[in-house]
């Protein structure tokens, strides 16, 4: 048989738009790259994006920082965590997140996830019991949400603030209702694999006005708050600005440029992003082998990846189904593997947490569960390569 060979990179993201380089090299011309390097009158390109994502949410405030995992740390340091707090998050999630909550002086207890990848609301109930965490670092893992009714309920009945990673939720919502609008802050990774790429790069969203002058302190603004793209009152730094320690962590004018070229194409691209989920997920859906994710009705997701399960395969089997894939092109990832691997981790080789967790429901969805990437750089004819390579590679194991 003819075996199809897929050639294209599950890394390839599209170019930077036109008018986000022009942009760019105009500000590289003129020099002042530093975010509080304005002329008279000026408003710095990083201020305009916080104006400008800020918009888009539907949120007061938005601070453009250094990275995603560096606005889930001060987002924990600004809603006021003390040094040693228990947080919740979940056990599904990407090594920035137990990583933000230990940078913040916090000690991270994980939670089990259910089988569509999303946080399981009854051990989440159970621990919040358990540990009497304050907070809740919501991670939108694969950006698969969690029925956000129930979940915002238990956050309220339990006294706990949610603050949510939206990483591969930019542009997603539930319910009609943006992703990153349910907690108390809200944070976003421009890193280059995610919705927006700046190469690195983090956007903090929130209403709170406390929360906002602590988090602008935090980032390293010195005393030159007052040039952020949005604002809270005086009042709100008058209380902190004294007592809240700079953790620079600032965004450029440069990357804030490339980001505010993309943003008009945020949602569009989400569209582009799910014609491509949809299409694998059907073609994966002919093999009885495979098992997708239920995606709720209230569910508005952004495909940018792709997660499916094989329960029937074996350890070994795993690993030549991840091989002949691979040589086929298909560039899978594994978060079962018990040693990390590229950008996994499975949440047992977290090992400063202090007591590491048995989370068996966890452990076992992701012993047989696949992730791939989709680039927009793919085509829809792409999907159905993808889809009828890991088909046969699974019905060549199953039988
Ligand atoms: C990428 C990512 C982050 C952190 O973003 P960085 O910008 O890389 O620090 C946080 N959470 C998840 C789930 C991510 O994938």
């Amino acid at each position: 048989m003819h075996k199809a060979i897929f050639d294209k990179h599950f890394t390839q993201q599209e170019s930077i738009p036109e008018a986000g380089i022009e942009r760019a090299v105009e500000i590289l011309r003129a020099g002042r790259l530093h975010r509080y390097n304005t002329l008279e009158g000026e408003t710095a390109e990083a201020a305009l994006l916080e104006q400008e994502y800020a918009d888009y949410m539907g949120q007061r405030y938005c601070l453009a920082c250094s990275s995603g995992g560096y606005s889930l740390h001060i987002a924990l340091k600004a809603a006021g965590i003390e040094p040693g707090e228990a947080v919740l998050t979940n056990a599904f999630t990407l090594a920035p997140v137990p990583g933000a909550i230990d940078n913040a002086g916090g000690k991270p207890v994980l939670v089990e996830i259910d089988s569509d990848y999303c946080v399981d609301l009854k051990h989440l109930e159970a621990m919040m019991q358990k540990s009497r965490a304050r907070f809740f670092m919501l991670s939108h893992m694969r950006g698969h949400i969690a029925d956000m009714d129930t979940l915002v309920t238990l956050c309220e009945n339990y006294g706990v603030t949610l603050i949510e990673d939206c990483a591969h939720t930019m542009g997603a919502s539930w319910n009609g209702l943006k992703s990153g609008s349910f907690g108390k802050v809200a944070c976003f990774s421009t890193q280059t694999y995610k919705h927006l790429n700046s190469g690195e790069g983090g956007l903090l969203t929130t209403d709170d006005d406390e929360i906002m002058a602590r988090a602008i302190i935090y980032s390293g603004s010195y005393m030159l708050y007052e040039r952020h793209g949005t604002l809270p009152a005086a009042e709100a730094f008058a209380r902190v600005r004294l007592e809240t320690p700079n953790y620079s962590g600032r965004m450029d004018n440069l990357r804030a440029a490339i980001l505010r070229s993309q943003l008009p194409d945020l949602d569009s691209n989400c569209d582009r992003w799910n014609d491509r989920y949809r299409a694998l997920e059907a073609r994966l859906a002919r093999n009885p082998g495979i098992q997708l994710a239920r995606r709720p009705e209230k569910e508005n997701f952004v495909g940018s990846s792709l997660q499916f399960r094989v329960e029937d395969l074996d350890q070994a089997q795993v690993s030549d189904f991840l091989a002949s894939c691979a040589a086929r092109g298909v560039e899978l990832k594994w978060f079962g593997g018990a040693e990390p691997h590229g950008f996994t981790s499975r949440y047992d080789s977290w090992r400063y947490i202090d007591e590491i967790q048995s989370l068996p429901q966890t452990l076992k969805i992701l012993a047989t569960t696949f992730d791939l990437r989709i680039p927009l750089t793919f085509s829809l004819a792409d999907m159905d390569i993808i889809g009828a390579i890991i088909d046969e590679e699974v019905t060549q194991l199953l039988g």
